[in-house]
């Protein structure tokens, strides 16, 4: 036994030394290498007395090192591309290739790549080499405009939901120039990684960058157009600012490594509620331990010098969780940084023996992970269009911007809530932690008195409701301090932005991102219409402006709530209300093909039909596969793991039994009996829970009955996640009785609390 124990010097992770305890020796072993974790040295300790702005960009290819290392006319050029959406001359693109592998080359680099972001929702990168041999047994280093521009990755295995049939099974990447080229490091060498769209021999997009330039693009436009309407007219380009909170948790490698389910699923399917959760409040920006200190430190460090800016890290309200929170960039820019971030808080937790968890829930009971999408958006003189402005004219724009935000999340409530729909959202939305999964706008009491009192065209009692006439007065000061927030609203106007909170932790921002964009890429459409329409009657700007702000106000009322979200009196009054309530993935998908949404998406150039439709079956495989892995794990930890643990502990309270009968005649044995017994009830109801969801894995194979991706989809939600529900209630209860050093995988209480 005690051999057993003993952490294996030669290996970090963990090593199965089968004793006569079999699986349990994984967990107590995995204890014992948490324990025995010496010194977290950090990998990059020299850098560390670096000033930071020192370190801060390093390995980007940006502005300052474009403007160094590029002739005068090929950087104006380029920066035009950036900034206007110019195209760049082919010309012009060999010189920037040539002038970014030098920089590359001479830093290190090797190999190149174009990075993309496919539609399994990570990234992606296919490594070449620079080297071209020259005949001479020598090489070169050569890069050209046109690999910079454009790559052919064998792309034939990536998600394309009926898009790419074999005949045109290429995918090609291409430089996305707005979002700058990057080192990737690693101990071995360096990458230079080319952020890039990813699209079909047809031009059908297959990544989720596309769409979002898309709809960046077309909220641009019609923001534009809007703004001049108002007066606003010296505006060219308007883009999204977005700032993502990123919530994860950090558990000791060794724990991870004893868990198939956390391995292979990223959350536990198994795990009693530990006797110590959250409710003590302890966590919650409390002092960062040393080891995850470290941790968090050397991470950011990497992203410093990949130009990620970011700010804020605190401990999080669950134990184990942490949150870290850039500052804000341009949306595209903010969505290719979360993903970096996602990787490198990924591969530096590895390096100190930790393993960061982005699931949504990866552990039931314990509050889960989302992502705060902070989100704006900005003119090309750097104003803020959400923020209320110090002036009548400024606070006039702030009136009809808010207008348009809260008109386009009524209106498409269910395509910005399918936004944030897959397997791994649902443990959150809607249960008692998260912002649920109705759609609501929280203004705060200031600005929802504004709004009333522009509805009822009267003011109210409150010093906000001084202001009722757009134009004529000023705007109160609208709070920005905490003490006003709800945090139980997922979307949520916080002074000078709206935060959208249901976003997942492992999901990628882009696709929500995209939606919220094209929706108010509408909305902005629409009240430039209804504005001009207006002033055609009334010949006054001013008047028109009230009149239309007053009406689609009233019109979209009933999206703002002020109150506790996770309240069962709110599900009620929304009900009431007409607000859709999508409680999960099956229900919420399918707004995503409903004609409006067809309609939308293609006016405004996002998606065309056909795109549209296979992003919503790559959405339905993508549910049918992560509940199918799941509930196959399920079955596999149950039956190999758990039934021997519990039937190991039936066979030592049977001998002991029979031992003590056989010892002294008579013996009073009811107690020990009675545990068998119970422990024989709870067997067998783990046995039967089992049986039924294996029972269930054979039908879910079966094609006739799920020729469509829905129907297949709706069968494991419907029925396959109820049984695995099944199976896990038996196993949680088997782990509370189950002699606890015959139990083999790490428990709650070990896993969020042992560093
Ligand atoms: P809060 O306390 O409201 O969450 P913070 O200032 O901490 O505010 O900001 C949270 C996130 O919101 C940060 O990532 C921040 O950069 C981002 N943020 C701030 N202003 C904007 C904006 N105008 N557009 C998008 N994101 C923003
Ligand atoms: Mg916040």
């Amino acid at each position: 036994m005690t051999q057993s124990l003993q952490a294996d010097k030669t290996s970090k992770g963990f090593v199965h030394k089968p004793n006569s305890n079999g699986h349990a020796s994984a967990r107590r072993h995995a204890i014992e290498t948490v324990r025995s974790r010496t010194t977290i040295a950090p990998p990059h300790l020299e850098n560390v007395d670096i000033p930071v702005n020192e370190i801060f960009g390093t390995n980007v290819f940006n502005r300052a090192t474009m403007r160094a290392l590029l002739p005068k006319n090929v950087y104006k050029a380029l920066i035009k591309c950036i900034d206007e959406g110019e195209r760049l001359h082919p010309s012009m693109a060999d010189i920037v290739a040539n002038a970014m592998k030098d920089w590359a080359v001479s830093r290190g680099a090797t190999h190149f790549c174009h990075w993309f972001l496919p539609m399994t929702g990570l990234t992606a990168e296919k490594h070449d080499s620079f080297l071209v041999p020259t005949g001479e047994d020598k090489a070169l280093a050569e890069f050209s405009g046109k690999f910079l521009i454009q790559g052919e990755p064998d792309a034939s295995s990536f998600p394309s939901g009926g898009i790419r049939s074999t005949f045109e099974a290429r995918g090609y990447t291409g430089w996305d120039p707005t979002s700058p080229a990057f080192l990737m490091e690693n101990t071995n060498g360096k990458t230079l990684c080319i952020p890039s769209v990813f699209y079909s021999f047809s031009g059908h997009a297959l990544d989720k960058k596309t769409p979002l330039l898309r709809s960046l693009e077309s909220l641009s436009k019609q923001a534009v157009r809007l703004l001049h309407l108002l007066g606003n007219k010296q505006v060219k380009r308007v883009t999204c600012t977005v700032g993502p909170e990123q919530e994860y948790f950090l558990i000791d490698e060794s724990f991870y490594l004893a868990r198939p389910d956390l391995i292979n699923a990223g959350r536990t399917l198994f795990g009693a509620k530990p006797p110590k959760g959250q409710e003590m409040e302890d966590h919650y920006w409390g002092s960062i331990r040393e080891r995850i200190l470290a941790f968090m430190m050397d991470a950011e460090r990497e992203l410093y010098k990949l130009g990620v800016p970011v700010k804020t890290r605190h401990n999080e309200v669950a134990p184990a969780q942490f949150e870290v929170a850039p500052v804000f960039e341009n949306s595209n820019l903010a969505t290719d940084h979360n993903m970096l971030l996602m990787e490198v808080f990924r591969k530096t937790a590895q390096r100190h023996g930790l393993r960061c968890l982005l699931h949504e829930k990866p552990f039931s009971g314990i509050n889960g992970s989302g992502k705060h999408n902070n989100w704006s958006m900005a003119d090309d003189q750097g104003n803020n269009l959400l923020d209320p402005g110090s002036t009548p004219h400024e606070n006039e724009q702030f009136l009809v911007v808010l207008t348009a935000v809260i008109r386009a999340v009524n209106q498409h409530a269910k395509l910005l809530r399918a936004s944030i729909a897959f397997a791994a959202n649902d443990h959150r939305l809607g249960a008692n932690e998260a912002p649920p999964a109705i759609m609501s706008i929280f203004l705060g009491d200031k600005l929802t008195e504004v709004v009333r009192a522009i509805i009822s065209g009267k003011p109210g009692e409150g010093k906000a409701s001084k202001f009722h006439a757009i134009g004529v007065s000023m705007l109160p000061d609208l709070p920005r301090d905490d003490s006003d927030r709800n945090r139980t609203s997922p979307f949520a106007f916080t002074g000078n932005k709206f935060e959208f909170r249901a976003v997942g932790s492992s999901q990628s921002i882009g696709w929500p991102n995209t939606v919220l964009n094209t929706m108010v890429a509408e909305s902005f459409d629409y009240m430039a219409g209804e504005i001009e329409r207006e002033m055609k009657k009334s010949g006054d700007l001013k008047t028109a402006i009230q009149a239309v702000v007053k009406r689609v106000l009233t019109e979209n009322e009933r999206i703002l709530f002020n109150g506790d979200n996770y309240s069962a009196e709110w599900h009620k009054e929304a009900e009431k209300r007409g607000l859709p309530n999508l409680r999960n993935t099956i229900e919420a998908l399918p707004a995503m093909i409903e004609p409006e949404a067809k309609k939308l998406f293609d006016k405004y150039g996002v998606f065309n039909e056909e795109e549209l439709v296979s992003r919503y079956n790559i959405m339905l495989e993508a549910y049918c596969k992560t509940i199918n892995i799941e509930s196959l794990l399920t079955a596999t930890m149950a039956s190999t793991m758990i039934l021997p643990a519990a039937i190991e502990y039936q066979s030592r309270l049977a001998t002991a039994i029979s031992q003590s009968k056989a010892a002294i005649g008579g013996l009073n044995l009811s107690a020990e009996e009675g545990m068998l017994r119970d422990l024989c009830n709870k067997i067998s109801q783990l046995h039967n829970a089992v049986e039924v969801l294996q029972s269930l894995s054979h039908e879910t194979a079966d094609e006739e009955t799920h020729n469509d991706p829905f129907s297949h989809a709706r069968f494991y939600q419907q029925r396959v996640i109820p049984a695995m529900n099944e199976v896990r209630t038996a196993a949680d209860e088997l782990e509370i009785v189950v002699d606890d050093s015959l139990w083999p995988l790490p428990k709650f209480r070990e896993m969020l609390y042992i560093y």
